[in-house]
C-alpha cells in the first residue's frame, strides 16, 4: 500500500488524483490532503478519504473547517511548518498546487528525500535550481505529471540520452484566430480550451502559449537538455503527448487519450502499469494527426520562455511571477489578452539574470517581479 499526500487536492489535478486512488483502493491510500479556499470540497474529500492530516492554508477556510475535521479525528494544520512531520510515513507526494505557491511545500518534501509526483510546473520554472540542489542533496525523486513530460519520461524508459525533445502543444483555443481578433479576446473566450479541462490559470496560459513556454523550461529542468534541443510542435488532436528523438534520428512518441488521469496514474504506480476503467484511444476513429510550427509572432509568450531559460538565474522566476500577475489581471478584465506577454517581457527587461542564492532570495525576486508587473498592468490599464 502506497501512502499518498495530495497537495492542492481541491483543484483539477487534485480531484483527478483522488479518482485514480479510488480506482485502486488496495494499492493507494490517502494520508495527507492540502487545500486552500474550497472548504466544501475539502470537507467532503477529508470525510471520504480519512487522511491522518489536513492542511488548510487559507485562514478563513481553516477557521471554518478545522473544528469539524479535528472532531472527526484528523490533525489539522494551517501552514507548511508542520508538513514534514505529517509526511513522515508518506511514500509519494502529489504536488498539484497552482502557481508559485507550490514552491515551498515541494522543497520541504524533497528535503525529506521524498518521491514527488509533480504537476505544479511553476515550481520547476521558478525554483528549478533549488529543486535540483535538493534532489542531489537529499536523494529524492520527481516523477512528472504534466502530460507532455510524463510522455517524455515514459519514452525515456527505453534508456539512453535523447538528442531532442519534441514537445507537443494543442495550440490553445486561438490557434486559428487571426492576430486582429486576438486583441479582443476576453476571459470567457480564453477559458474554453478545446481539449483539456483545467484550472483557470493554466487554461489562460494555454491560450497565450505561455503554458508551452513554461513546459519548455520544465523539460529543460527535468531532462537536462539545453533549451534549443526542445522543439515545440503544434498538434491539435492532443493524442501524441510528446516525443523524444534519439541521436540516430529515430523518434519515439507516447500516445493516449487527453485524460490527465493517465499521467497521474503512471506517476502514482511507476514503474508499474495498472489496468483501469478509463476510456482508451481509438486511432481508427481519430484517423488523422496534424503537426505544425507554432505561430511565434502571434504568441510571443513562447519566445519569452526560451529567452528566460537561456538567460537563466532568476529570469524564469521573474517571468513566472509577472505572468501570474498578468493572468490574474486579465481574468479580472483589467488587462488585454495581448498585454499579458507585453507585461511579462517588460518585467523581464527590468531585471538582470543573477544567480538564485536561496529560497529567501527567490521570494524577494518573486515579490519584486510581482510589484513591477502590477505597476506595468496599471499603466496598461490606464491605456485601455
Ligand atoms: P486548479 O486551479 O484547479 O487547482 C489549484 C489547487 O491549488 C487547488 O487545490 C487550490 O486550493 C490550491 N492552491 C491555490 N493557491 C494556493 C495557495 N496560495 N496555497 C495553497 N494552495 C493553493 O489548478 P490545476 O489545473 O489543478 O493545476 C495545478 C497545477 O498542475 C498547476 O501548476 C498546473 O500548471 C499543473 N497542471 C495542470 C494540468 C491540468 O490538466 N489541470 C495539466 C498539467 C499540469
Ligand atoms: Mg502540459
Amino acid at each position: 500500500m502506497k501512502e499518498i499526500a495530495v497537495l492542492g487536492a481541491t483543484g483539477s489535478i487534485g480531484r483527478q488524483t483522488l479518482q485514480v486512488v479510488e480506482e485502486h483502493p488496495s494499492l493507494f491510500s490517502i494520508s495527507v490532503l492540502a487545500g486552500h479556499r474550497n472548504a466544501n470540497l475539502l470537507r467532503k474529500q477529508a470525510l471520504k478519504f480519512r487522511p491522518k492530516a489536513v492542511f488548510i492554508t487559507a485562514p478563513e477556510t481553516y477557521r471554518e473547517l478545522a473544528p469539524e475535521l479535528k472532531q472527526a479525528g484528523m490533525a489539522v494544520f494551517s501552514d507548511w511548518q508542520d508538513l514534514q512531520e505529517a509526511l513522515s510515513t508518506v511514500d509519494l507526494v502529489l504536488g498539484a498546487i497552482s502557481g508559485a505557491a507550490g514552491i515551498h511545500p515541494t522543497l520541504l518534501a524533497l528535503e525529506m528525500g521524498k518521491t514527488v509526483a509533480l504537476a505544479n510546473k511553476e515550481t520547476l520554472v521558478a525554483a528549478g535550481d533549488l529543486v535540483a540542489d535538493a534532489l542531489q542533496r537529499y536523494g529524492g525523486r520527481i516523477i512528472p505529471v504534466d502530460s507532455e513530460h510524463s510522455a517524455i519520461f515514459q519514452c525515456l524508459e527505453a534508456n539512453g540520452k535523447p538528442a531532442r525533445i519534441l514537445l507537443t502543444a494543442s495550440g490553445g483555443p486561438f490557434r486559428h484566430w487571426p492576430r486582429e481578433r486576438l486583441a479582443e479576446v476576453g476571459p470567457e473566450d480564453a477559458l474554453s480550451h478545446p481539449t483539456w479541462h483545467m484550472g483557470r490559470k493554466i487554461t489562460i496560459d494555454s491560450a497565450t502559449l505561455m503554458n508551452k513556454g513554461l513546459e519548455v523550461i520544465e523539460a529543460v529542468r527535468l531532462f537536462g537538455l539545453p533549451a534549443d534541443a526542445v522543439q515545440v510542435l503544434v498538434h491539435e488532436e492532443s493524442v501524441v503527448h510528446s516525443m523524444v528523438q534519439w541521436t540516430d534520428g529515430t523518434i519515439m512518441a507516447q500516445l493516449g487519450t487527453a485524460d490527465m488521469r493517465l499521467p497521474i496514474q503512471y506517476a502514482l504506480s511507476w514503474p508499474d502499469r495498472l489496468v483501469n476503467s478509463f476510456p482508451t484511444l481509438d486511432l481508427a476513429k481519430i484517423g488523422t494527426l496534424h503537426f505544425a510550427e507554432p505561430r511565434w509572432a502571434d504568441f510571443p509568450a513562447l519566445k519569452l520562455a526560451y529567452r528566460a531559460i537561456e538567460q537563466g538565474g532568476i529570469m524564469p522566476a521573474v517571468l513566472n511571477a509577472a505572468n501570474e500577475v498578468a493572468v490574474a489581471q486579465f481574468l479580472d478584465k483589467k488587462l488585454g489578452f495581448l498585454a499579458i506577454a507585453d507585461v511579462a517581457a517588460e518585467t523581464m527587461a527590468a531585471f538582470k539574470a543573477d544567480a538564485v542564492e536561496s529560497l529567501a532570495h527567490l521570494s524577494e525576486v518573486d515579490q519584486a517581479a510581482r510589484a513591477k508587473a502590477q505597476e506595468l498592468c496599471r499603466q496598461a490599464g490606464d491605456r485601455l
